[in-house]
């Protein structure tokens, strides 16, 4: 077995990063290993001066006037094309909107319309709650014999029959990390004549994706992830061209019309992919996410994964080498090819372990019931953040810290 890294080797490492220079771009706070970029990602330096802007010239002084002076009406057919490039898209086939919640309902409605002779949406289970709740959902408002059905990840195959209208999936696991193969699963619900919605919440800005070349028919995802669009960013939606003329959302407010200000009474959809929108966009979490999606024109998607591979390698090698016979078991792939830019492990103590972590500047999160996750955003991540967590982790294990009230109280989110 070759020795594990030691300090000085991520420093060279980091030191040879071609995505070393994407740090500064980052507000980061001293002290604080960030491993949680996949819940919330980092603050984009430029983002505080852009908002700024925006609030006291553009709404202060611009008042009305910068609907159209300062492009705000622009802002999620502008959004969209920045994020088009991270997913394999034309920039104008997505869009930027609501929350990824409300885009799954916007995107499963239209898919079961378009296959109205069938009654099944098929999902995974242990996928993120809202995704099943949300077809869940859909399968109740449309009655009449409409199912939600929920599979564990290996009977998906077995599950796509004729009677799947839409296979709405999670491209990569928000606890585990595992990635399921798009273009392999899209092409076999085509084979039963059903759609597929794709869901990108940890894919974008972690991972290329190509989803033209994968022929998804629908996807959608989350920009305050690895985009670090900041809290509560608003969502993106992607329908490719030629399914444009046939995608009918039922939120049919008037940012979908084809003429929003012609203020007449009847709906009639927008031509292109602005149908997909509702109501006013909200302007200030939008020029947020403006500002970090800027830092991304100039990242290479395949050094990212690279570094994100790397990063994940060497974070499991340290556990497993250091934290021996503390009882972590590795809950993602072991393949990083396999995996998406974070490392679970299961531990039944795991939620004291992370508030553990936390108090010493390591921010992870914990999963119920017992996964305790650390996400890898190759921008800001550096080598030697991976090896000094595992190094924290280490040391909190040997000397229990872990294991006082303090840190096995649970807060409201974790
Ligand atoms: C983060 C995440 C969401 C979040 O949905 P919101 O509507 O923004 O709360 C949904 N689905 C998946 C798979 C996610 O990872």
């Amino acid at each position: 077995m070759t020795a594990t890294p030691s300090r000085e080797d991520c420093a060279a490492r980091d030191r040879r990063d071609p995505l070393a220079r994407f740090r500064d771009a980052f507000v980061l706070p001293d002290g604080v290993i960030y491993l949680d970029g996949n819940s919330l990602g980092a603050l984009p330096a430029s983002a505080a001066a852009r908002i700024h802007e925006a609030v006291t010239r553009d709404w202060g002084q611009g008042l009305i006037r910068s609907w159209n002076a300062a492009g705000w009406i622009d802002l999620p057919a502008k959004l969209g094309a920045k994020i088009a490039p991270l997913i394999g898209a034309a920039p104008d086939e997505v869009i930027v909107a609501d929350s990824t919640s409300v885009n799954l309902f916007k995107l499963l409605v239209a898919a079961l319309r378009l296959r109205p002779e069938r009654r099944v949406i098929l999902m995974e289970a242990r996928d993120f709650p809202t995704n099943l709740y949300i077809g869940q959902g859909v399968a109740a408002l449309m009655g009449d014999g409409y199912t939600c059905r929920i599979v564990p990840g290996e009977e998906i195959d077995a599950a796509l029959d004729k009677s799947v209208a839409v296979l709405a999936l999670t491209h990569v696991n928000f606890k585990t990390g595992a990635v399921h193969d798009m273009a392999r699963l899209t092409q076999h619900a085509h084979e039963v004549g059903a759609l597929t919605i794709w869901d990108l919440c940890h894919t974008v800005g972690a991972m290329p994706v190509d989803l033209t070349g994968a022929r998804a028919d629908f996807a959608l995802g989350c920009t305050y992830k690895y985009l670090n669009g900041g809290p509560g960013a608003p969502a993106f939606v992607y329908v490719p061209k030629h399914m444009q003329a046939t995608f009918h959302q039922p939120l049919t407010g008037w940012m979908g019309h084809a003429d929003p200000f012609s203020f007449v009474d009847d709906y009639a959809p927008a031509a292109g992919i602005k149908r997909a929108l509702s109501g006013t966009p909200g302007v200030l979490s939008m020029v947020a996410l403006d500002a970090a999606l800027d830092v991304w024109a100039d990242v290479d998607l395949g050094v990212l994964r690279n570094k994100s591979v790397a990063l994940g390698d060497l974070f499991i090698a340290l556990v497993e080498a250091r934290c021996a016979g503390h009882g972590f078991a590795l809950a993602s792939p072991r393949d990083g090819t396999r995996r998406g830019s974070q490392v679970s492990f299961q531990h039944a103590q795991g939620y004291a372990i992370m508030q553990a972590l936390i108090a010493r500047g390591v921010i992870g999160d914990f999963r119920a019931p017992d996964i305790v996750r650390f996400g890898f955003a190759p921008l800001y991540t550096r080598y030697v953040d991976v090896w000094q967590a595992a190094e924290v982790l280490f040391d909190i294990m040997e000397t229990r810290a872990w294991d006082t009230p303090q840190f096995k109280a649970r807060a409201a989110v974790t």
